[in-house]
């Protein structure tokens, strides 16, 4: 059947057969396993999720593609090892699907346009995956792991809930239509919030918000605002073994979370 991809949708459908094994493999994904799969396209990704026997849940937005997914797949959503399910990724409930109350795993070539609200989505989310698969702009994907020594508000993000991995780069020419620019495999593993004990969340992310507030700034003047008048950030900087001149991006997470333990108990 003739379809036109959908930019609007971000629509680069994966032809690399290599890049989907990796990405498979990448997951550990195994019989048994419940895979919730982000814009399953024409099923290229979700043929072989479903070869390795693993159960999947697979959320699509565009309409269009139903019919043809519903065609391909008939044996699998017959015998509910797929489960097809028309919507926008960022409305989508996991709570609302038994499959998804287990330790399941997100493996997606989604589409770029959204890549920080998925992320940001389903890190944050009181249902955590316990492993994403993302396929990824490779900027993104070298952001994320901080590949050139530089933390970002996006590397320390997913950095506190899980560990992620860079995988490997996708060629522009492995999709049709290729994209304009390169992408990467990248997995997050071990997602959970056990970093975050006794941390409320909200008030961590306002304290890296507030570091990268300011670009030009050092981080101890960032986070001025943040702390109350009557806390010495500069001790409690030194206390920790960071330089008073340091920028957020050359400050690692596990200083982070000191940095936010040390003012929580200074004040009163
Ligand atoms: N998985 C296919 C592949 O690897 O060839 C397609 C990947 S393509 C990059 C992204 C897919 O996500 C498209 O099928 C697109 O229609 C779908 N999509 C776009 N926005 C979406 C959204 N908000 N929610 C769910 N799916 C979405």
């Amino acid at each position: 059947m003739y379809y036109k991809a959908k930019k609007s949708l971000g629509q680069n459908f994966l032809k690399s057969e290599k890049a989907l094994a990796d990405m498979v493999r990448a997951g550990d994904v195994q019989k048994g396993d419940a895979v919730l799969e982000i814009g399953p396209g024409k099923g290229a990704l979700t043929e072989k999720i479903l070869r390795t026997g693993a159960k999947v849940i697979a959320v699509e937005k565009d309409r269009e593609l139903l019919p043809i997914l519903e065609e391909k797949f008939q044996k699998e959503v017959k015998n509910g090892q797929l489960t097809l399910v028309e919507a926008d990724i960022l409305e989508f409930d996991p709570t609302n699907y038994f499959l998804l109350s287990t330790n399941y795993k997100v493996i997606a070539n989604i589409p770029y346009y959204i890549t920080g609200a998925i992320i940001r989505k389903f890190l944050g989310i009181e249902k955590q995956p316990k492993t994403m698969v993302l396929l990824v702009q490779k900027e993104v994907a070298e952001r994320i792991v901080a590949r050139n020594g530089k933390e970002s508000l996006l590397s320390l993000s997913v950095k506190l809930y899980g560990t992620p991995k860079y995988i490997d780069k996708v060629a522009a020419r492995y999709f049709s239509p290729a994209p304009k620019v390169d992408s990467a495999i990248i997995a997050i593993t071990d997602i959970s919030r056990k970093k975050l004990a006794n941390i409320d969340e909200k008030a961590f992310f306002e304290l890296l918000h507030a570091g990268f507030g300011h670009k030009r700034k050092v981080m101890l003047k960032n986070i001025e605002p943040w702390a109350e008048k009557n806390i010495q950030l500069p001790v409690i900087f030194e206390k920790i073994g960071i330089s008073i001149k340091a920028r957020a991006e050359d400050v690692e997470l596990a200083k982070w979370i000191e940095i936010f333990r040390k003012i929580k108990d200074t004040r009163v």
